[in-house]
């Protein structure tokens, strides 16, 4: 039976390393700052950028939320960035996706000065997490990570397999784990195979959108599964993953909710943090 890692605790530990970090810099006359801007009125991203707002708040990172109307041109948009670009009071800038039809959001990443680019998007940051430079790692792939490095088991060798491709989770992740020296398979909606290729991996992780994607039949006696996918079902959130299933092969297992969404959060407030800091070192 499969090992819980438990992304809510972890995030809890880390939230309270984060919180000394924070400490340590308003000793020092810096008080941290991220700025969320929020297009329009999906209301989905209206509880991401509320729970972010609350987890800054959390940690003692001052949040402003920039609210703009659906209709806001992209010229008037690129206008808030350049000025939040600037201020001296804000660390870390993050916008929140997806924006209306009239905005482009590469020309709104790209906007963002890469070292207030707390979300690891724009193309300077993913480049040097290409080729290995230092970087703003993004949230989602970076918390991934840990919650691997949680089970206490090695990345160096092992085959990871990732499923799905996205620039936000697939393929940042896949560059992370060949980082961390593993051996990687990146796989998508057009590989063939896709249940024979997921069975030879040690670490599995599945970001595709799909529930019941993957069941134990995908799954090497002993893997580390980490499902990334948010699904609503029946007003239920669940993965990608069979977890009941899944439990009865992997060794460890992140459970939906409780296991990546956590993580993701966490690492906007370490990447903010960390935005600060080496703004403070120079
Ligand atoms: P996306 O839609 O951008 O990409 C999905 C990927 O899955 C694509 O690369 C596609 O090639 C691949 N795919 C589609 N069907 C497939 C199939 N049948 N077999 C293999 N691969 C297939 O999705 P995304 O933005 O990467 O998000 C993926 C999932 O993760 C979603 O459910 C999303 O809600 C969730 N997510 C969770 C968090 C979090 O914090 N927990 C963060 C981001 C995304």
């Amino acid at each position: 039976e499969a090992k819980i890692i438990d992304g809510k605790d972890l995030s809890n530990r880390l939230r309270e390393d984060i919180k000394s970090r924070v400490e340590k810099l308003k000793q020092n006359g810096i008080i941290p700052g991220l700025a969320v801007i929020l297009v329009g009125n999906d209301p989905a991203s209206a509880v991401y950028v509320r729970n972010k707002e609350r987890a800054c708040n959390g940690v003692g990172i001052y949040s402003r939320v920039i609210k703009l109307d659906e209709n806001t041109s992209q010229e008037a948009l690129l206008e808030y960035i350049y000025r939040l670009n600037v201020d001296e009071t804000i660390h870390g800038i993050l916008v929140q996706l997806p924006l209306p039809p009239q905005i482009d959001p590469n020309a709104v990443i790209n906007a963002i000065d890469p070292a207030k680019d707390v979300d690891g998007f724009h193309p300077v940051n993913m480049g040097r997490l290409v080729i290995g430079e230092e970087c703003f790692e993004p949230c989602t792939p970076k918390g991934i990570i840990r919650l691997i490095q949680e089970t206490g088991q090695p990345i160096a060798g092992k085959h990871a397999v990732v499923i799905g491709r996205s620039n936000i989770v697939g393929k940042p992740v896949a560059l992370m784990l060949l980082r961390h020296n593993a051996t990687v398979t990146l796989c998508h909606s057009k590989t063939a195979n896709l249940r024979e290729i997921a069975r030879q991996a040690d670490i599995l992780v599945v970001a595709v959108g799909r529930p019941n994607l993957v069941d134990s039949s995908f799954i090497k006696q002993g893997a580390i599964v980490i499902d990334v996918g948010i699904n609503r079902v029946d007003d239920k959130l669940v993965g990608d993953v069979n977890f009941q299933d899944a439990c009865h092969v992997a060794g460890w297992i992140t459970p939906v909710p409780g296991g990546v969404g956590p993580m993701t959060i966490t690492m906007l407030l370490e990447n903010t943090v960390l935005a600060a800091e080496r703004k403070w070192v120079g």
